[in-house]
């Protein structure tokens, strides 16, 4: 049976030439980011639909407002949004391995390898890198997590800021993390970024806690409490709402007084359940009536209204309290434990601060505007993704493409040890990963094929600490990265090197595209011989 009226509005493409289409669009994509990669990297000024403005230098904030459809250009953006997700940083790397790794399958394609062969070389290749990187680990200090931590933020902001974010992501860090049965997790979306227009970079901090730029509803309500017990509701306090083709029928004097008075009743009976349940503190999402909010404060219970859904999650987690629909169905099982609450003034601002049992902190990210605020957001999110992980693993590898060099030479060796054409596979495997040190240096206005030369003959006569020997960028040559705090988080490498892996051996497996679209939009594309 013939497939074309089937397929009649679809184009297809096929074969090589769907291969070699695929591989352009992921290099297309790869060579949007190239620029931004390590501390010389180069700012992009984004603006989107609505004309708004971003610098960033993040690879993966660039490809995500990027308005790409080519499927594989996506899937590319995919592998670096999971490795964003994972390990919060080496979104670039991906990108630009996976892309190399694509470029170099392609030149055997030419040679007539089959796809599929180097796919099983790359595969073999990277089994071979998880052996090789655990040899390289190192454990790691406190210092040197902080100088990875730092080497996370290369490229954004000033050193000063890089260096006070660093000791705020891995304090934050260490306020959040809980042990398991399976180990140490530290989940970077429990802590709260509030930011602070005015005052500058410097007096960002970090406060213990949970805090809210939100007053007590009633002044007579206690300014500070100590240990108690919350209840979240996920609504408010108030009268029902009236729909608005509701009546009501006054056939009598005093009805409507009547009605008033139920409804104050019902708030009443609200507040009783309230102090029955034996609670200090109240959180609602909504609003809370005037005479309930007498009535709380008369009852000595502290209570905010309005408060977002994201914090009232924050808070559910922090107190272990489960957030309710409304106050009658609230039950003792549903409150959670707070440790203190109080309210502060900061600059004329009130500010609630809930410090619980489970820890959780906020960072007061100052600046003197709003895009300066948004970088130091930004930063501080990078690195504490990078301070929860290495909580988890905190071994550390060598930076500045030190590892990725030494990480190649050796799988070139390994490569030789495989009989097949896979061997091709796994050599354009290990030559793909040298993309890293070739494009800080391209970035750093060296000659990136001499900066590579130069970084593998001073590892092969650099003896037992060759493999952190690697281009520090800000000295333009090459030196141990060790010594000089250019390092990197080992699960962020290793992460970094499988995603690129998986998004190049799915590209490489693709030989037939049917699009279901006439115009394929493709980004630019560059000339590949
Ligand atoms: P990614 O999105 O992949 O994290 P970055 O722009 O953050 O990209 O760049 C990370 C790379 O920059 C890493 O390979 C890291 O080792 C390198 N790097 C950071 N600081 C330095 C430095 N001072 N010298 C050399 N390389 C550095
Ligand atoms: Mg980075």
């Amino acid at each position: 049976m013939s497939d074309a009226p089937l397929l009649r509005d679809t184009e297809r493409t096929t074969g090589r030439s769907a291969l070699q289409n695929n591989i352009q669009a992921a290099m297309a994509l790869a060579s949007a980011v190239r620029s931004t990669l390590g501390p010389r990297g180069l700012d992009k000024l984004l603006i989107d639909d609505d004309g708004r403005t971003l610098v960033t230098n993040d690879g993966v904030t660039v490809l995500e407002s990027a308005k790409v459809e080519h499927p594989v250009a996506r899937m590319m953006i995919n592998a670096s949004s999971v490795q964003d997700k994972i390990a919060r940083d080496g979104t670039t790397s991906t990108v630009l391995i996976s892309a190399e790794m694509l470029q170099n399958a392609w030149h055997l394609v030419t040679q007539d390898v089959h796809p599929a062969v180097i796919a099983r070389g790359f595969r073999m290749a990277e089994t071979h890198v998880h052996e090789i990187l655990d040899e390289f680990a190192l454990k790691s200090d406190k210092a040197h997590r902080l100088m990875a931590t730092r080497t996370s933020m290369a490229g954004k902001g000033h050193h000063s800021m890089q260096v006070l974010l660093a000791q705020l992501a891995i304090e934050a860090a260490e306020n959040i993390h809980v042990q398991t049965s399976e180990g140490i997790v530290a989940d970077p979306t429990r802590v709260k970024v509030l930011p602070q227009s005015g005052g500058s970079i410097a007096d960002t901090r970090l406060v213990t806690g949970l805090v809210l730029a939100k007053n007590r509803i009633h002044d007579d309500m206690p300014r500070t409490i100590g240990a108690g017990k919350i209840l979240l509701i996920d609504g408010g306090i108030e009268r029902r709402s009236m729909k608005s083709d509701m009546k009501i029928n006054v056939t009598a004097p005093g009805v409507l007084d009547s009605f008033r008075n139920k409804e104050v009743e019902l708030l009443a009976e609200q507040v009783e359940h309230l102090k029955t349940l034996g609670i200090r503190l109240l959180a609602c999402k909504e609003g809370i009536d005037d005479e309930a909010r007498i009535l709380l404060a008369q009852a000595g219970i502290q209570a905010f209204r309005r408060v977002a859904r994201t914090d009232l999650d924050l808070l559910a987690r922090g107190c272990g309290a489960t957030l309710v629909s409304d106050v009658k169905r609230a039950h003792s099982n549903d409150l959670g434990a707070f440790i203190s609450s109080k309210n502060e003034n900061w600059s004329g601002v009130s500010h609630w601060i809930v410090e619980t049992e489970e820890g959780g902190a906020t960072l007061i990210a100052c600046g003197s505007t709003e895009t300066v605020i948004g970088e130091v957001e930004r930063s501080f999110a990078d690195a504490l993704g990078v301070a929860c992980r290495m909580l988890e693993d905190d071994r550390l590898l060598a930076g500045g493409g030190a590892t990725h060099v030494a990480l190649a030479r050796r799988l070139r060796r390994f490569a030789e040890s495989i009989p097949g054409r896979e061997q091709l596979g796994a050599e354009a495997f290990a030559d793909a990963l040298e993309v890293i040190p070739r494009v800080l240096a391209e970035n750093a206005g060296l000659d990136p094929i001499d900066t590579l030369l130069k970084l593998v003959a001073q590892q092969v006569n650099g003896g037992e600490d060759a493999h952190h020997i690697g281009l520090d960028v800000l000295e333009r040559q090459p030196a141990n990265m060790i010594e000089n705090g250019v390092l990197e988080p080992y699960l962020i490498v290793r992460q970094s090197i499988a995603g690129a892996t998986e998004a190049a051996i799915s590209i490489l497996r693709i030989d037939d595209v049917l699009w279901a679209k006439q115009d394929p939009s493709m980004p630019n594309i560059p000339e590949m011989e």
